[in-house]
């Protein structure tokens, strides 16, 4: 869920509340579905939460039009308050990769609901679920479970820190790691600029020890660590990008920021929390064969309830408390409902030929909607790893942030408008990827990049 921090991040976090009923009315004006009841529910949300909105990015801000209310969801498709049927690409930002309302995991939650939601003490169901992630991702050896992609990310650097007596850490611009502070950083006029914070409320004292890079450029992370001889703690990415779209890292980034951490005594970690369980089962470590020190978990492994994780190397974990000095705790951390929607998840992504199936969709949904963009006159680039897939409105292949913010912003609001009017439910960012999941047919594949063809031939070419 990401508001993403580099760039474009302002505009969500700084909305102004004057604009509210502007935004809300628009929806009636100008939309050709029913969205009365979805009206009505985020005026009265604009009085309740800021924004109207638990997280940012669902206010629709950055394409317009207010966003629909969700009544249920299922399999692959959403239904809103008006009774529209959506098929989702969003999948709950991730979780819902099995199909939403997964009947099985439905079936296994009740069971566990009877059994009790929390306890506050041990249950064997976190050995299930730790024994399942480390069985799966090579580089785990063991796993503390948190209860949020964000949690899991601000605790992987406190550990990486404390374990290497380094302050500083390098990040890329584009690459979303929650909202922790340290993270709130923005890109910065050059590489060697200490990072700034990107929101008010953030001391700069605690993102100058932030160092921002530029994705799929070695040279600007070898030029930060000579300039901070000994002081970096690690190198923390997406290791595939979907904060800032889809953008793939290439084998040598990978590969070089592997070995440049070994050499300069620095720890790798890679934020799976998209990725994992999503790029193949073994997350983007496994489909790039690159072992990083320490990773992130989120999303998926969580099938629908709030969890994260962190883990990585045994001799690192076991500076985490109890087993050492390192501090993070947490009052329904690794509870039983949690667990068992995350065991059921995985379990269900294990059965052959997952990844295949969503490989093959998706790849096929990724080239449709470049196809269809660039016969309506458009320029698109775009691309797909097994669940995860995305497109820019830009002429050149895109590498780094710098790249993506090159795609026309202003194609892509009324590119999600039609969408969504056409019972598609797309992601309400340029700058966001897209999800597949196990319960997208064929024919939603084949619908939706129909409707991208119509949608795109009414949006003026350059
Ligand atoms: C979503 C996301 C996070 C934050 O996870 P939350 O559960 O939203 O706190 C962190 N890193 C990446 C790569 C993400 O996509």
């Amino acid at each position: 869920m990401a508001f993403v921090v580099s760039g474009f991040a302002g505009e969500p976090v700084r909305t102004r509340a004057s604009r509210r009923t502007q935004g809300v009315s628009m929806v009636a004006a100008e939309s050709s579905l029913k969205t009365d009841e979805s009206a009505r529910i985020m005026k009265e949300a604009q009085d309740l939460m800021p924004g109207g909105v638990n997280s940012p990015v669902r206010a629709f801000k950055s394409v317009g039009g207010g966003p629909v209310v969700f009544d249920r969801v299922k399999g692959s498709k959403a239904y809103d308050v008006d009774g529209n049927e959506y098929i989702d690409y969003i999948g709950s930002w991730g979780p819902a990769i099995v199909g939403a309302a997964n009947e099985e995991v439905n079936e296994a939650l009740v069971k566990q609901i009877e059994k009790g939601t929390s306890f506050g003490a041990p249950c064997e169901l976190e050995n299930q679920l730790a024994q399942d992630v480390i069985d799966a991702v090579p580089s785990l050896e063991m796993v503390r479970f948190v209860n949020s992609g964000t949690e899991a990310c601000l605790s992987v650097i406190r550990v990486m820190r404390a374990f290497t007596g380094r302050q500083k850490f390098i990040k890329f611009s584009g690459c979303y790691h929650g909202h922790a502070d340290m993270y709130l950083v923005q890109a910065g006029s050059g590489v060697l600029t200490l990072g700034l914070p990107d929101s008010p409320g953030v001391p700069k004292e605690t993102t100058a020890p932030t160092l921002v890079a530029k994705y799929n450029d070695l040279d600007s992370v070898k030029a930060i660590f000579e300039a901070n001889k000994d002081e970096i703690a690690g190198v923390i990415l997406e290791p595939v990008v979907g904060n800032s779209g889809f953008i793939p890292p290439t084998m040598e980034f990978l590969q070089g920021l592997r070995d440049l951490c070994t050499a300069e005594g620095a720890l790798l970690c890679f934020d799976e929390v998209m990725t994992g369980f999503r790029i193949s089962y073994a997350g983007a470590q496994g489909h790039f064969g690159i072992k990083p020190d320490m990773s992130t978990f989120g999303k998926v492994i969580g099938g629908g309830l709030p969890v994260g994780a962190y883990g990585g190397r045994r001799d690192i974990m076991e500076m985490v408390a109890p087993a050492g000095p390192v501090y993070q705790a947490g009052t329904l951390s690794g509870n039983p409902l949690a667990m068992t929607a995350g065991l059921k998840t995985l379990e269900i992504l294990r059965r052959p030929g997952s990844y295949e199936y969503l490989d093959k969709i998706t790849s096929r949904l990724a080239a449709g909607m470049v196809d269809a963009a660039k016969d309506a006159g458009h320029d698109a680039v775009g691309g797909s790893i097994s669940a995860m897939y995305g497109m820019y409105f830009t002429k050149d292949p895109v590498h780094n942030f710098e790249q993506a913010s090159q795609s026309d912003m202003k194609k892509f609001a009324p590119f999600h408008r039609g969408m969504l009017e056409s019972g598609i439910y797309l992601a309400p960012s340029g700058y966001e990827a897209g999800f597949t999941g196990l319960a997208h047919t064929e024919e939603d594949i084949d619908k939706t990049i129909e409707a991208a063809r119509k949608v795109l031939s009414t949006i003026p070419p350059n």
